[in-house]
């Protein structure tokens, strides 16, 4: 599931910063470091993409506006697509850091001419995950860089970038689009109805991206509430998801490849999971008769479900390791083995939060609708009659707390309290008001 062209021409709601871009190319006014300042998922790699593709393009042509764009048929544009091009980098944290390995070896690929391309051009993602030394690296770098070199710096937060680094940088920010300017386009643009595109928005949880990837092929089906059948069924998606990405591996031939698949993991989605999610936390939310006494074998069969889906994903790489120890330096094996190992580990984490996250959504809907704000606003606006229901019995004050307790809750597994405790304590909160 990716994208199909890396054309401008094809950036949903970006055109400000996609505009400045391609006026500076045209106009020969090309920085070298340029920050990409905007909120995850609203499309700064989309639009990194394109620009590197019209740098790198041996044709650019103009669109019917008349503005440049890059061809998409040349060698160049191709590679780019499919993120195999030789002279367009993507450096993204190893563990939890960029570290400063990785910014000397981008050091010394940065001063060799381009190999096929015009430039040679690294996208830094997220900037805010480079530390100290490798900040200072990366300053140096841009500093002494040659005149054939680019970097493009992905950041949320502007402010945990080094200030020296954002003065050497040309700064682009992307906007945040609104809910509803986000369902309009995948209304119009995948022609649903209302409620298709209200549901599949939903889904992604305000993932721009995501939702527009799930547009693609997209079937609306309205569910079923019972809290039962949704926790049976989410146990059986989130197997049948993982299942899924270990027969991808499995088909992986080399070590790059397979570190290109783990990078990609976390973008990955799968509809019937999502949907899964989102009936678990929905019923979670209209509190449809959970028992109190199950809110531990509740937890534990989740949490032990997504321990074995991260496990099994793990192990489907392990004989292509096994494989390929001879062929590669040591040091080498070990960063790719520690970059799988980040990834597949950060996958099965995100999980749970991600089902707090679908509930604080839930919760964030109920408490709007409480405080009587415009329906356009909610999340979850094919579900506006359970969101109204909720909001009258629970009321302000008890979905405020609603609230906290899940972001504390994240921030709970974000210090890596045991996730089993941390769910359990939700679910006997949220689900424990016996009737
Ligand atoms: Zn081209």
């Amino acid at each position: 599931m990716k994208r199909k062209t890396n054309s401008f021409s094809d950036i949903l709601l970006q055109e400000n910063p996609s505009n400045v871009l391609r006026r500076s190319f045209e106009g020969g006014r090309i920085a070298q470091t340029y920050l990409f300042s905007g909120k995850p998922s609203v499309g700064r790699m989309t639009v990194a993409k394109a620009f590197a593709a019209l740098l790198e393009c041996k044709n650019p042509i103009k669109d019917n506006a008349g503005n440049v764009d890059s061809c998409g048929n040349c060698d160049n544009c191709k590679r780019i697509l499919n993120d195999s091009h030789p002279d367009v980098r993507f450096v993204t944290p190893i563990g939890n850091e960029i570290k400063i390995e990785q910014i000397r070896n981008l050091q010394e690929m940065a001063v060799l001419k381009p190999t096929l391309g015009n430039w040679q051009i690294f996208i830094i993602d997220p900037a805010e995950k480079l530390n100290l030394s490798s900040s200072n690296a990366l300053l140096k770098t841009l500093e002494e860089a040659p005149a054939h070199s680019m970097f493009i710096l992905l950041a949320s937060d502007t402010g945990a970038v080094l200030p020296t680094i954002l003065s050497r940088s040309e700064i682009v920010r992307f906007n945040s689009p609104s809910h509803q300017q986000v369902r309009d386009i995948i209304k119009e643009r995948y022609k649903m109805s209302d409620e298709a595109a209200s549901a599949c928005y939903a889904l992604s949880e305000g993932n721009f991206g995501q939702s527009l990837i799930m547009a693609e092929d997209f079937e609306y089906e309205p569910d079923i509430i019972n809290i039962k059948r949704s926790h049976t069924n989410y146990l059986l998606q989130m197997q049948m998801f993982a299942q899924l990405i270990e027969d991808d591996f499995s088909s992986v031939n080399n070590l790059e490849e397979a570190l290109k698949k783990a990078w990609q993991l976390q973008t990955i989605t799968y509809q019937p999971l999502l949907e899964a999610r989102k009936a678990l936390c929905r019923s979670l939310f209209m509190n449809t008769g959970f028992p109190k006494a199950f809110s531990l074998m509740f937890s534990q069969e989740i949490i032990s479900c997504i321990d074995s889906a991260g496990n099994n994903i793990r192990k489907s790489f392990e004989p292509l390791l096994a494989e390929n120890k001879k062929s590669y330096p040591t040091a080498v094996l070990k960063d790719i083995e520690a970059q799988i190992t980040t990834s597949t580990t950060k996958w099965g984490s995100d999980q749970l939060e991600k089902i707090f996250l679908c509930l604080m959504n839930w919760y964030a809907d109920a408490l709007l609708m409480a405080a009587k704000a415009d329906e356009t606003l909610l999340l979850n606006l094919d579900r506006k009659q359970d969101i109204i229901t909720v909001a009258k019995v629970e009321g302000f004050a008890l979905l405020r707390s609603r609230i906290e307790l899940l972001e504390k809750s994240v921030g709970l597994l974000r210090r890596y309290v045991q996730p089993l405790l941390v769910l359990e304590n939700v679910i006997t909160q949220i689900g424990g008001a016996e009737a």
